[in-house]
């Protein structure tokens, strides 16, 4: 039996990679389940070119067990195991991984599905173990071993006796300390809990002696506990099945089961992109607003995947700002499984996804807009505030992916309507995209300053919520054509109209006026004859940029 040192650096590494890449210690779990994963992967790839190989699906599993009297979780898998040198190539050298070997060394191979490739993962198992051994088989070797470390001290490793082929993991789980339990590892419950959480579409079955519950024979009320064996992982994903072999309802289960929320979505996008960048996705559009949406509370996110095994819950990356009210999953091959937030936030590869993800979105809103309107109406009521929102706090400069999502009430009809659709039947003499902003539609319908643009049969959108009005102001133009408040100053037709207020009439009134300006004092800037009234006698207008509603609401806002 031979003792030997890690490497000199390996143990700074390991007390840095204990302590700051893993913030969860139950992944440690998740880490050596990909390994197995991994192993068993490798028989399958090397029987692909090695005709003395078969690979029969059922023989490969990875197996759970612990016992709780003894301290110990074990991991089985029927892998390809290691040999001596491999034992110390892999588990001696910190950062140095055999898959990413094997995947450099069997390049023509369609091996992508590898997951391990930092070479760091392994040692996760320190986060809760005291001692970790591994018993292993490599394929082809009648020979095994045991390598057995207790942490950054250093390792042993010895001949040992394995019937077949694959590597067993044992840890001895670390005593409790004063601010510490872990117990809770040696726990079938949590195990399995973990199990689902991060290795639920690991491709091959995770096992576990699992306790059942049946009536006693004989009796009718008397239960007793039996152990059975069972699969815990469901295997093959939603997301990387075929579209045509799923049905709207797999997919509103899938949202059910990863409780995305209570309501049903309202649609579904399914991708998989092959190329720069590879991934499988699946993206819903809530029906519901969720309770805390427009709150500091709720934080928007994409799960996210490395190769079937979860790495984050929510991903912020993968959405902007104004499509957080997404829900769904992202699995890629291309991003590793060990990494930190810090470095995700600077991957080219998630930048590319979230890229990608960002236009599906936008194209699937398009197709609900264009081909489901009563849906992406029931979308809009929900969201749409939000998406204006957006437009507001980016300065307008996602104008490209937001400005046709935008729905307005307008004169024309009782619903909503697009500027699109605005343009499309504006008056061959309307210089401007005319809107009226107010508290409610009632209240607009009756505006006074709407009356003249009204006879002239241009259209006006009514704007009910705050920050309608803002976001416009950001947006600017839509295709050319500027938006016009109907209590600005200067409508673009009244130039003509002024022209017939004749001077005698100016005059004639130039009195009353100064009175009026007198009693309402600071309350209005002038008082003017205006022919833009029909109905009513009188209406305010507004000078400068800011409409009236506008100063409103900045006059409500604290300082
Ligand atoms: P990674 O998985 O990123 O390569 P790890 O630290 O998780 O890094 O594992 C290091 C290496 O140890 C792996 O690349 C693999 O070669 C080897 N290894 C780990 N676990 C097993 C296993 N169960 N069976 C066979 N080889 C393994
Ligand atoms: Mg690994």
């Amino acid at each position: 039996m031979e003792t030997k040192q890690f490497k000199a650096e390996s143990k700074r590494l390991l007390d840095l990679m204990i302590n700051s890449i893993y913030t969860h210690r139950e992944i440690f779990l998740r880490e050596l389940i990909s390994n197995a994963s991994d192993a068993i992967d490798k028989i399958y790839y090397k029987s692909l070119t090695d005709d003395s190989l078969t690979f029969d699906k059922d023989n490969y599993y990875i197996r759970v067990d612990f016992d709780k009297d003894k301290r110990i979780i074990k991991i089985t898998d029927t892998g390809i195991g290691m040999n001596k040198d491999e034992l110390e190539e892999n588990l001696g050298v910190i950062a140095k991984s055999g898959s990413l070997q094997f995947k450099k060394d069997n390049e023509s191979q369609d091996n992508h599905d590898i997951i391990g490739q930092f070479g760091v993962g392994f040692y996760s198992a320190f986060l809760v173990a005291k001692k970790v051994t591994v018993i292993s088989k490599a394929l082809g070797s009648d020979k095994a071993y045991k390598w057995e470390s207790c942490g950054a001290e250093g390792y042993t490793i010895e001949e040992t006796e394995k019937d077949s082929v694959g590597t067993e993991i044992i840890l001895t789980v670390k005593d409790n300390t004063e601010e510490e339990n872990y117990d809770e590892y040696l726990g079938e419950y949590r195990l399995k809990e973990i199990i689902k959480k991060y290795s639920d579409f690991i491709r091959y079955p995770i096992k576990m002696e699992c306790t059942e519950r049946k009536l006693k024979e004989g009796s009718k009320d008397e239960y007793e506990d039996y152990k059975e064996l069972k699969t815990i992982n469901s295997m093959v994903p939603i997301w990387r099945k075929n579209k045509n072999e799923l049905k709207d309802e797999d997919y509103d289960n899938f949202y059910a089961d990863k409780h995305y929320g209570f309501d049903k979505p309202l649609s579904h996008v399914h991708i998989s992109v092959d190329g720069m960048v590879s991934y499988n996705a699946i993206l819903y559009i809530p029906e519901q607003t969720p309770y805390d949406f427009y709150t500091k509370e709720y934080k928007k996110g994409l799960e996210l995947y490395s190769n079937g095994v979860m790495i984050m819950n929510k991903c912020e990356e993968l959405l902007p700002d104004y499509f957080s009210f997404v829900k769904g999953i992202v699995d890629s091959q291309d991003l590793s499984l060990n990494i930190s937030r810090e470095i995700l936030q600077h991957d080219r590869q998630l930048k590319l996804i979230a890229k990608n993800i960002k236009s599906k979105i936008k194209s699937e809103l398009e197709r609900m807009l264009k081909n489901d309107r009563d849906k992406y109406e029931k979308f809009y009521k929900a969201f749409g505030r939000n998406l204006k929102y957006g437009i507001y706090s980016e300065y307008g400069s996602n104008r490209d992916v937001l400005e046709d999502l935008l729905m307005f009430y307008s004169s024309k009809e009782d619903k909503l309507v697009t500027l699109a659709e605005y343009l499309e039947r504006m008056k061959e003499d309307q210089k401007y995209i005319y809107y009226a902003a107010g508290e409610s539609l009632d209240r607009l319908k009756k505006l006074p300053q709407t009356e003249m643009l009204l006879d002239k049969g241009y259209e006006i959108l009514y704007f009910t919520e705050d920050i309608d009005e803002f976001a416009i102001k950001m947006l600017m133009k839509y295709k050319e054509k500027e938006f016009k408040s109907v209590s600005s100053n200067d409508l673009g037709i009244e130039k003509e109209e002024d022209k017939d207020l004749s001077e005698e009439d100016k005059k004639e009134n130039d009195k009353l006026f100064e009175e009026m300006k007198n009693v309402l004092g600071d309350k209005v800037k002038a008082v003017r004859a205006s022919k833009r009234l029909k109905n009513y006698p009188v209406c305010l207008a507004n000078d400068g940029e800011l409409s009236i509603e506008m100063e409103k609401v900045l006059n409500a806002m604290p300082n």
